[in-house]
């Protein structure tokens, strides 16, 4: 069994190449506000819904009358870009149509764009484009060059795209494959169902607590003071510079942090049990959406939700997505079931009610008396549910 995989590496660019990046990935973002300028145009005066068709269609006019600027760059890359812009007002519309608020989608300011992808390894870029060099992994980027790429791992199966993410003041280059063998693990036997959230990342239906990563908290506070001080910071000023990188730099720390424990929790999971169940994220909406109208495009959403929770709250997300990709390469199965009313029925009795919820750690059941901590009695829930699917699954 093969399966799709992502190997992520520091590029180590020379001062010219990371010029080049620059401006590539600033012309990627004026071109996707471009796009972005002109549906809203349609749409508001009228009443016109562009396609990626016909953005696409435009690109060869574009690039002909910019030769040493968006001529520059690769093709598939922009056309990248304009499907990036498509599939964000697809989810637009499919928002809006579900009855949801829904965020229009956002131009984005500098810094706010930090991804440029090449659809199809050869086309525009080229991993390994230097194989002779044996000291070293390079990838030849159109309009940049051949940069040096901190290859700290094998990557297995066929290359099939190629990006280009800036962190903070880093770069990175994410290959993704396909026909990566599968590396399966030993059946152990056992079953498990999972609750995520706050206090724990996960809680098993055994009583298994996996904790957020300890510096998470700290690295959320010290982003929460840095960006109170960029708003005391004068606009345009020296410091105003300074402090705003600071939050990117803070930014990018949780995210590394929250990743790794992500990535441990998912592991340990996979390593124990052969059937792992979770709530499907989906249907309880928990990772808030910037929310926005067609007129006033999601401001100040991100200032209500706390930011520590935020951080946790992106965290579910991403450790789902990692699971998933564990599991599928470990051969371990995966159940989503619904989340309705897991953290308020009795795992013992059945006996569903708000007031079994004592506080966010305890649950008491009102009717048989079953006390157990919250999280470990919604795994359990959890777990029964996912059982149950499977069960009426395998008798269909
Ligand atoms: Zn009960």
């Amino acid at each position: 069994m093969a399966v799709r995989r992502s190997f992520k590496f520091l590029l180590r660019p020379t001062r010219r190449q990371e010029i080049a990046l620059m401006a590539c990935l600033d012309d990627h973002r004026q071109l996707y506000n471009g796009a972005l300028e002109h549906r809203r145009t349609a749409y508001h005066k009228a009443g016109v819904s562009v396609r990626y068709g016909d953005q696409s269609g435009e690109l060869k006019y574009i690039r002909a009358g910019d030769e040493g600027g968006q001529g520059r760059w690769s093709f598939s890359s922009q056309q990248a870009t304009l499907r990036r812009l498509d599939r964000a007002f697809a989810a637009f519309f499919a928002r809006v149509k579900a009855g949801r608020a829904p965020g229009f989608p956002r131009f984005r300011g500098r810094g706010r764009f930090d991804t440029v992808t090449w659809p199809k390894d050869g086309d525009g870029c080229r991993w390994d484009s230097q194989p002779e060099r044996a000291s070293a992994t390079f990838v030849r980027l159109q309009g940049i060059g051949h940069v040096r790429v901190h290859r700290h791992r094998t990557v297995k199966g066929r290359v099939k795209t190629v990006s280009v993410k800036r962190e903070g003041v880093r770069w990175f280059v994410i290959v993704s494959c396909e026909d990566v063998p599968a590396e399966p693990l030993p059946a152990t036997g056992a079953v498990t169902g999972v609750d995520v959230g706050i206090a724990s990342l996960v809680t098993t239906s055994q009583g298994e607590h996996v904790a957020n990563p300890r510096h998470l908290a700290a690295s959320a506070d010290h982003l929460a003071a840095a960006q109170r001080a960029v708003a005391r910071a004068m606009r345009g000023s020296r410091r105003r510079g300074k402090v705003v990188a600071r939050v990117g730099a803070l930014h990018a720390k949780a995210r590394r942090q929250r990743l790794d424990g992500v990535h441990k929790a998912a592991l340990a999971l996979v390593r124990a049990y052969d059937v792992i169940v979770h709530e499907d994220l989906r249907i309880t909406n928990m990772t808030r959406s910037a929310a926005g109208t067609l007129d006033a495009p999601g401001r100040n959403v991100a200032a209500k939700s706390s930011l520590n929770r935020s951080i946790l709250d992106a965290g579910w997300g991403m450790f789902l997505t990692i699971l998933s990709h564990k599991a599928e390469s470990a051969g371990r199965k995966l159940i989503a079931v619904d989340p309705a009313n897991t953290s308020r029925t009795c795992a013992r009795c059945g006996h569903c009610a708000q007031a079994n919820r004592v506080s966010q750690a305890v649950f008491a059941c009102t009717a048989c008396g079953h006390t157990a901590h919250a999280d470990v009695n919604a795994a359990a829930n959890i777990l029964r549910a996912g059982l149950a699917l499977r069960e009426a699954a395998e008798a269909a």
